[in-house]
């Protein structure tokens, strides 16, 4: 973290307890100090945060700044050189799971405790069961062989859902991300615009309910008028699912979440409520975001 002495300006946001390094009693997902280099330079630098159950974490900050370095850690796609990443577990309420009961192991008690997914593949396979997961890049995700029905079914049929009803669900998944699912249901990747390849990508994520969303860029390709609709989608979820969602933009992360991080070279060089950076930005590179973002 970087923490000039101006951050005493605001003891609000330093002791925002969404985003310090301490646990926090309702952690769902504690990054800990966590760098990756590539070829010895650093793409993550020291980064940590908590999300907590129900709250929404934007992550903000232009091209290369780290932002995919840095969820691909958190979704357990990548290894940190140095840190931690911990999933407490999902812990919906029995009348929730009934969906998904049979994926969860008796025994299992992340929920109290945090696991690292780095060192602990259990805890790495259940976070990518609970969670809904959506790439920068759909088409790198989607299986070029699989129908967009067959893609959003495929999570609800590995947790044992039977074939009609997992369709009929994902029929209705993709239609509520703005896709009818008689035109676009049959359609392979290749016959997808990138828009269309990503809004597929967050009905798959969205069809198992979860608890936690992590979302790189999950709007970038998607035009004005459908990007609308996936705002109404995802911001439906406010309140409900933790997300960890990479954005472009402070404006769509006033819609979407409750707390930003700004990502600037590998280093967070703001962190606070959304509100809070948007009114009383600390960091000259933040200030500049946010010009940018009103031209
Ligand atoms: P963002 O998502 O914010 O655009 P990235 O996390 O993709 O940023 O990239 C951060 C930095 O790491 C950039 O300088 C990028 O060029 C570099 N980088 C990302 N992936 C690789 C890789 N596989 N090999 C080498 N450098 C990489
Ligand atoms: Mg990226």
């Amino acid at each position: 973290m970087n923490q000039g002495p101006q951050l005493n300006h605001s003891p609000q946001v330093n002791q925002n307890p969404q985003l310090s390094d301490g646990i926090a009693p309702d952690a769902i997902l504690r990054v800990s100090h966590v760098t990756k280099f590539y070829r010895g330079v650093p793409a993550v630098r020291d980064v940590s945060f908590t999300l907590r159950r129900g709250r929404s974490l934007a992550v903000i900050g232009e091209s290369g700044s780290g932002k995919t370095t840095l969820t691909s850690i958190a979704m357990g796609l990548l290894r940190p050189d140095c840190g931690d990443v911990e999933y407490y577990g999902d812990a919906r309420d029995s009348a929730d799971t009934a969906h998904s009961r049979d994926t969860v192991h008796s025994g299992e008690t992340a929920d109290s405790a945090g696991m690292s997914i780095i060192n602990n593949h259990a805890a790495l396979l259940r976070l990518r069961r609970e969670s809904g997961i959506v790439h920068q890049d759909p088409f790198a995700s989607l299986d070029p062989r699989w129908s967009a029905l067959r893609s959003i079914a495929e999570p609800l049929r590995a947790r044992g859902v039977p074939r009609d009803e997992a369709e009929r669900q994902a029929a209705q998944t993709l239609q509520s991300v703005g896709l009818d699912p008689r035109v676009y249901g049959v359609r392979l990747p290749v016959d997808l615009s990138g828009g269309q390849a990503q809004r597929v990508a967050i009905a798959r994520a969205l069809v198992v309910r979860p608890r936690l969303l992590l979302a790189d860029e999950p709007m970038s390709a998607i035009d004005v008028t459908a990007r609308l609709q996936i705002l109404d989608v995802l911001g439906g979820l406010r309140g409900k699912v933790a997300m960890l969602v990479v954005l472009h933009d402070l404006g769509v992360a006033q819609r979407l979440a409750d707390d930003v991080i700004v990502m600037h070279h590998g280093d967070v060089v703001e962190r606070g409520t959304v509100d809070q950076v948007l009114t009383h930005p600390r960091d000259s590179y933040t200030r500049r975001l946010i010009a940018a973002a009103t031209l």
